[in-house]
């Protein structure tokens, strides 16, 4: 603590100047915590089980899409046919022109309402969801970071769905079950491509859901054409 004392009391543009480097101390923080030389705040990275979908082996090309990805839970109505979530491996395939965006893996969140009609759309959401260990602190600001990825049409025998379109996204930032936070479809990734999303939150002093459980949400919305949305990378950092 010694040294963000320290950062804490410096005028911004002088920590070079300081007598004593923060950066090379025994038990130096992790280089998470670069957040450090504003107000001594400190940015630790909580714990997502499974945040890149990386859990279960799949060969390349290939998906399961019969049980929830190790670590999460599905949000929603999920029939583990028409309507699934799971993991795929998308490389070697047409499903996307951008790579997995972290590892082999993306998290998948199928919702098919019409057999054979991938151009109807129940507005039905429903996704993957995980409640954390850590729990909502007083005077923090959290930042969810998660890949979202539009998944093309592929064509080929083993993976012969149209994927054209996008049936929109949302992720949420709960606390107790009240969501904190959310991006609700703030982007439109093309077909094949990831993009990155950011939800912020910052709690005061007080909140109805102080102490209560994290949990993070990855929603397709269902509500145009298109049928999945893939997720990567899930990161929740804390900031206090
Ligand atoms: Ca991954
Ligand atoms: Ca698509």
């Amino acid at each position: 603590m010694g040294a963000v004392w320290l950062l804490a009391g410096c005028p911004r543009g002088e920590e070079s100047a300081a007598p004593f480097d923060a950066g090379t101390g025994e038990g130096d923080p992790p280089a998470d915590l670069s957040a450090a030389g504003d107000a001594g705040l400190t940015t630790t990275s909580l714990v997502v089980q499974n945040p890149g979908f990386e859990t279960t082996f799949l060969n390349p090309g290939s998906y399961v899409t019969n049980t929830p990805p190790p670590g999460w839970q599905s949000y929603g109505s999920i029939d583990y046919s028409y309507r699934s979530i799971g993991s795929l491996n998308p490389s070697t395939t047409a499903l996307y022109v951008d790579p997995a965006p972290e590892g082999r893996n993306v998290g998948v969140v199928f919702l098919l309402d019409r057999p054979g009609d991938a151009s109807y759309f129940a507005s039905s959401e429903a996704g993957l969801q995980q409640t954390l260990t850590a729990t909502l602190l007083p005077s923090t600001q959290y930042t969810l970071v998660v890949e979202v990825g539009n998944i093309a049409t592929d064509g080929s025998p083993s993976h012969p769905f149209n994927f054209a379109g996008f049936p929109n996204y949302r992720i949420d930032l709960l606390a107790g079950g009240q969501i904190l936070a959310s991006d609700n479809n703030t982007l439109r990734p093309n077909e094949g491509r990831f993009l990155t999303s950011t939800v912020s939150f910052t709690s005061g002093s007080q909140h109805p859901q102080m102490g209560m459980a994290l949990s993070i949400r990855l929603v397709n919305l269902n509500n145009a054409v298109g049928t999945e949305v893939n997720f990567d990378n899930v990161r929740l950092r804390q900031t206090r």
